[in-house]
């Protein structure tokens, strides 16, 4: 059937980490059917004990043993059923942390597109809850749906082979069960449908909570509550429409439980009066009945359960199949020995959507060419939207770089192991991302090795040092989410400490002194020279006095390079270079 069969698509992809845990489902399995077997029992020792009675021939004795023989089984199935929860239980709580941790490490291998278009607080809710009903689905529902089968078919076998006319009452409670399955793939459509709008309110609220002291600066309170609100809406709605018709479900097992007792009373009551039955039959027909209770009640919860855990795990699974356009190399060249630069006809464009089927490109770097050996310091201007940043993430692999294009050391930068390309070219952005912890732990995060000396070197260079005294507990000051206990050029020079300390082949700064006054970032920017003589610093600004003292100044006007030279050539040349200068003589940044 089509439903079993894409439940079973998701499931399978779960398999491999299901299966480490076999042994612990399979004893768990078995001992759920034990504990069905005995409940199957019982019924049986009852009739005899009702029979006994009934005919007036029993000793106390006897009935005592029967009794017995009823405790004893009920206290079996006691132990058995909390062996089966245990085992069972626990594996889905282990099989949850495993996908959690493998849907965490996956997430992190993945680059900017797929951050540029899944949201912060989606993928939250499918980290966290949706990992959480594919548990659910994996303990509960497993169970479940194990008990409602293997009860249902030892009941209905039990009672056919021992009253062959039984199957006419039983009818109600197999259309039951049709109902449920005809409407599992409905209930995995809608449950998708509310997942989706879960993941609606968790990025809402990530981003109402990272941009609080915006709204609260703009006074937005109260908008973003009413838009906070519309996503509730759409949430407690999406439920309510899944609520309507599953809430008719519990109601209708008992109404079917309530028709199928009236018809076994009515023919039951004719098989006493013809003789064929006794009262201890009709006694373990009812317990019969009793035990197929639960199973048709919670019918509905066990489709529940396993078409939620089926549209979580396909929700995960969307994520899953998503790969990094950065590759690694089959083998990469794991060390770079002098660091010199040659871009080579590099053309980038981004796709203008994010859909797969739109391939409608934008260009927005158009033939550069450009060498820079180890050593230089080269300077970029260009106006807004000219490329910088583009070009920069694509020396560090941020996006994904076109072939043969970017080389160092006459290397194609795709042959490089990532992490030996990103300890040796280091990109400083104009707003760089702190952790919340304390200044130290930022600065030294990634080079937990570092000496107290190359720490001082570093801190004095990019002039944090200077700032120190000013908080409580200098280098050991918390400060705050995302750095918030920072001002805009305190966070810019700690991030300039941090780039420094990794003491890169090539440092790209993109703008990172653009919080800064223009003495400091003089200051700065000579001792950042002198620190770093003969290793390569690639500046990105738009403030003339930044660049002038680098060796070559390109600019880049609409992803074209337009002019190349130093300070001197360039400002001898009609071009935006000199314009920029011309203007920036008469109102100095
Ligand atoms: P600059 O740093 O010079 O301001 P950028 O390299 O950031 O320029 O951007 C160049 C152009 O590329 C801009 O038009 C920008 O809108 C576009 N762009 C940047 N990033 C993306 C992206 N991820 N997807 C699509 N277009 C982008």
């Amino acid at each position: 059937m089509n439903t079993s069969k894409s439940i079973w698509k998701q499931y399978k992809v779960i398999l491999p980490m299901m299966s480490k845990h076999y042994i612990a489902y399979l004893i768990g399995a078995l001992t759920l059917l034990v504990t069905i077997s005995a409940q199957m029992i019982n019924p049986q020792f009852i009739k005899r004990g009702v029979d006994q009675i009934y005919q007036g021939d029993f000793s106390y004795i006897e009935l005592m043993q029967t009794s017995l023989l009823v405790v004893g089984v009920a206290l079996f199935i006691f132990v058995s059923r909390f062996t089966w929860r245990n085992f069972i239980i626990r594996s889905a709580n282990r099989v949850a942390a495993e996908l959690r941790d493998k849907l965490f490490e996956h997430i992190l291998t993945l680059d900017k597109n797929f951050y540029n278009t899944y949201k912060v607080g989606d993928v939250m809710a499918r980290v966290n809850q949706d990992v959480d009903f594919v548990k659910l689905s994996l303990g509960w529902g497993f169970t479940l749906f194990i008990d409602a089968i293997f009860s249902g078919v030892f009941v209905v076998g039990i009672l056919i082979w021992q009253y062959p006319g039984s199957y006419v009452w039983m009818t109600p409670m197999f259309m039951m069960g049709g109902i449920l399955l005809m409407l599992g793939p409905w209930v995995r459509k809608r449950f998708r449908i509310i997942q989706k709008s879960y993941s609606r309110i968790c990025s809402e609220s990530q981003e109402i909570f990272s941009g609080i002291r915006v709204i609260k600066s703009f006074s937005l309170e109260n908008y973003m509550h009413s838009h906070f609100q519309h996503a509730i809406q759409g949430y407690m709605d999406n439920n309510l429409k899944l609520v309507r018709i599953w809430g008719m479900m519990t109601p209708l097992g008992t109404f079917i439980i309530g028709c199928t007792t009236l018809i076994v009373l009515l023919l039951a009551g004719q098989g006493i009066i013809e003789g064929s039955l006794t009262p201890g039959d009709i006694s373990a027909i009812f317990i019969y009945i009793s035990l197929l209770t639960f199973p048709v009640m919670n019918a509905n919860m066990t489709i529940n359960l396993l078409q939620k855990g089926a549209a979580s795990l396909d929700r995960i699974n969307e994520i899953l199949d998503k790969q990094s356009e950065i590759k690694e190399d089959e083998n990469p060249i794991k060390i770079i020995n002098k660091g010199d630069i040659s871009i080579r006809n590099l053309s980038f464009a981004y796709n203008k959507n994010d859909s797969a089927k739109d391939k409608e490109q934008i260009l927005v770097l158009n033939d550069i060419s450009l060498d820079v050996p180890i050593g230089k310091n080269i300077g970029i201007l260009g106006k807004v939207g000219s490329g910088k940043t583009t070009l920069v993430n694509l020396l560090v692999r941020a996006i994904n770089t076109p072939e043969k294009s970017i080389f160092i050391d006459g290397v194609d930068i795709n042959r490089f192991d990532l992490d030996t390309l990103r300890i040796n070219v280091i990109l400083v952005n104009q707003l760089p991302f702190l952790f919340s912890d304390t200044i130290i732990n930022n600065l030294k995060f990634g080079v937990d090795d570092a000496s107290e000396e190359q720490i001082r070197n570093v801190s004095l260079t990019s002039a944090i040092a200077q700032d120190l005294p000013m908080f409580p507990n200098a280098m050991e000051t918390r400060i705050g989410e995302k750095g918030t206990a920072l001002s805009g050029g305190q966070k810019q020079r700690l991030a300039l400490a941090r780039g420094l300390l990794v003491n890169p082949k090539i440092l790209i700064l993109d703008d990172s002194f653009s919080s800064l006054d223009s003495r400091t970032e003089k200051s700065i920017l000579s001792r950042l020279l002198n620190h770093r003589k003969y290793k390569t610093n690639i500046i990105i600004s738009h403030k003339i006095a930044t660049l002038e003292k680098c060796d070559e100044i390109i600019v880049l006007e609409h992803g074209k390079l337009s002019q190349k030279g130093s300070h001197e050539e360039l400002i001898s040349q009609k071009g935006l270079y000199q314009y920029i200068y011309s203007l920036q003589q008469d109102s100095p940044l």
